[in-house]
């Protein structure tokens, strides 16, 4: 039997590659091509959209930190409704 040690961290497509290419210069800038295409390819987004807190302004999971707030409040007025 094997046991699954394999976080999903190490299946992160953007694994090894230079955080900075994730972080968002100034705000309603544009994220790096090469942080897009790490997401777009992503096959753990979920997972990492789930460990994205609020106060993360990198990009992750192919959302700006503004497009995951949108998200959460969205979803938030879902739930009340
Ligand atoms: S969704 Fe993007 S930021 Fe998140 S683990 Fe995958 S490649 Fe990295």
């Amino acid at each position: 039997m094997s046991v699954d040690t394999e976080s999903w961290v190490d299946r992160a497509a953007c694994r090894g590659m230079d955080v900075e290419l994730f972080v968002i210069p100034r705000p309603g800038a544009r994220p790096a091509p090469e942080a897009v295409a790490a997401c777009e390819r992503c096959t753990v987004a979920d997972a990492c959209l789930a460990a994205t807190n609020r106060d993360d302004s990198l990009f992750r999971a192919g959302m700006t930190r503004t497009t995951r707030r949108d998200r959460r409040q969205a979803g938030a007025r879902k739930v009340q409704s």
